[in-house]
């Protein structure tokens, strides 16, 4: 087969402008022998761009179904600006259809729940089973309550941690509402890594820009079971310094491991009891439970390693693990951004593989803005490469950074953050 195609090399370019896989020879490719089947399971950053990306990269020749029990994609990015007030849960709200009517992925609204590697199927929650060639996993994450007293099933529907967008997104922000002017708002943050390293810090600015300008006389605490601020901190630092002083208390090594639902308070490893009005729990994490009952999780019980050339699983053949759920490279973050990177090196790697080629390392870029009120946003950005000698990938050096402290350019970064994410949802799912 692959003597029947031009060796013409593309470059495809992604969200950020960043070149990101080589792809040999797939312009040449429509019309020729059907390829596949893969099976997407999970239709978040990770998957969605995998899924659509298989399908334009080749031309249409692999059929590509994707498993999601959502009929639309609800963005954890922006989701903090729902809980501030500024955006509403529709304006980050994105339907499937568009995978299906522009791209032809076939589109299985349910759960995976089991994987049968030997046989290369999938069974549904909705009966059923579908085969594949190759399988991209993209669950995204779970969480771990078990070490943490007191958040029962009953308790979970109380203290809530809206870490995954969507209904607790919308329930937390009625929580703030209903909250009287001189409450308190406790949030409690899990020892890294987690999902996106900013998001508590950028959620804690939110919710005080929220308070400042609608209920001024109330506090937000922000216990950080990390030793120091983990992303961004100079640019975090002043903003609770200076635009949140007098509401944003920041406490570090601060690691709740007791939640009183009814009695709303939070107990840290030292005994300190902390009572408040709204509780915002977000608990340890771990990669999603497909990926776990798969098999797939092979660090530390939590994540899942992976080859970095083709996203393969280190453990599970003819599977590819994205996103969240992967046991991250050294310095690369657990980012919506890098999700969609890791679909683009995935749908790279695996059109190459099934045309018989060698897939070719990927550049990977992130960059993730936050929001310090409704108007200006910071960032960090970095981009990451192949080290062949080490086997995996990192941070090119001297490249990316953070926001100068210049508030002007704020302000600027504010548009450029709404742009990112309409450049990204688009780049996924139109
Ligand atoms: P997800 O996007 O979570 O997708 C997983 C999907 O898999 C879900 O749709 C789920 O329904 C589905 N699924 C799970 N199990 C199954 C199953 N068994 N069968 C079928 N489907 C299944 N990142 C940024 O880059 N920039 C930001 O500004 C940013 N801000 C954030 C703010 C907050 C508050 C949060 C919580 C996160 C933020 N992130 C940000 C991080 C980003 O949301 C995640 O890194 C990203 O969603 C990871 O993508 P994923 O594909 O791994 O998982």
């Amino acid at each position: 087969m692959t003597n029947q195609l031009s060796r013409r090399t593309l470059l495809k370019v992604g969200a950020s402008g960043t070149a990101l896989a080589a792809i040999g020879g797939c312009a040449s490719m429509s019309g020729g022998t059907p390829l596949g089947p893969v099976v997407v399971v999970g239709g978040g950053y990770g998957g969605a761009t995998a899924a659509k990306d298989l399908r334009m990269w080749a031309e249409g020749r692999i059929q590509v179904t994707l498993v999601e029990p959502n009929r639309s994609f609800v963005s954890c990015p922006m989701s903090n600006l729902v809980l501030g007030g500024s955006r509403s849960i529709d304006q980050i709200t994105v339907p499937y259809s568009g995978l299906e009517k522009n791209h032809g992925v076939k589109l299985v609204h349910d759960m995976v729940v089991a994987i049968d590697a030997a046989k290369r199927e999938v069974r549904l929650a909705g009966g059923g089973t579908l085969g594949y060639d190759r399988l991209v996993v993209s669950p995204g994450i779970e969480f771990m309550y078990e070490g943490i007293a007191g958040m029962n099933a009953a308790a979970q529907q109380q203290v809530l941690h809206a870490w995954k967008a969507g209904p607790q997104t919308v329930a937390l922000r009625r929580q703030l509402e209903a909250m009287p002017d001189g409450g308190t708002v406790l949030i409690s943050m899990p020892l890294a890594p987690y999902r996106c390293p900013p998001g508590p810090y950028e959620r804690a600015c939110q919710i005080a820009w929220y308070l400042k300008t609608a209920k001024p006389k109330s506090k937000l605490l922000l216990l950080d079971a990390n030793p120091d601020i983990t992303s961004k901190k100079p640019l975090f630092s002043r903003a609770f310094g200076e635009d949140y002083k007098g509401i944003v208390e920041y406490r570090t090594a601060a690691v709740v491991n007791e939640v009183d639902a009814g009695g709303k308070s939070f107990k840290t490893e030292f005994g300190d009891v902390i009572k408040g009005d709204v509780l915002n729990f977000i608990p340890p994490m771990r990669a999603a439970n497909i990926a776990r009952d798969a098999g797939l999780i092979t660090a530390n019980n939590r994540w899942c390693g992976v080859d970095w050339v083709t996203l393969e699983s280190t453990a599970v053949k003819n599977v590819h693990v994205l996103g969240d759920a992967t046991l991250s490279a050294p310095a690369m973050p657990k980012s919506g951004h890098m999700a969609n990177q890791h679909g683009k090196a995935a749908a790279a790697a695996i059109v190459e593989l099934m045309s018989g080629r060698t897939p070719s390392p990927p550049m990977m870029a992130n960059t993730c803005y936050s929001y310090i009120d409704d108007k200006n946003a910071v960032h960090v950005s970095s981009v990451h490469r192949w080290v062949p000698d080490k086997k995996t990938i990192e941070p090119v050096q001297g490249s990316g950074g953070i926001s100068t402290q210049d508030r002007a350019s704020w302000a600027l970064e504010g548009n450029y953050a709404w742009g990112w994410a309409q450049t990204i949802w688009a780049d996924m799912l139109v």
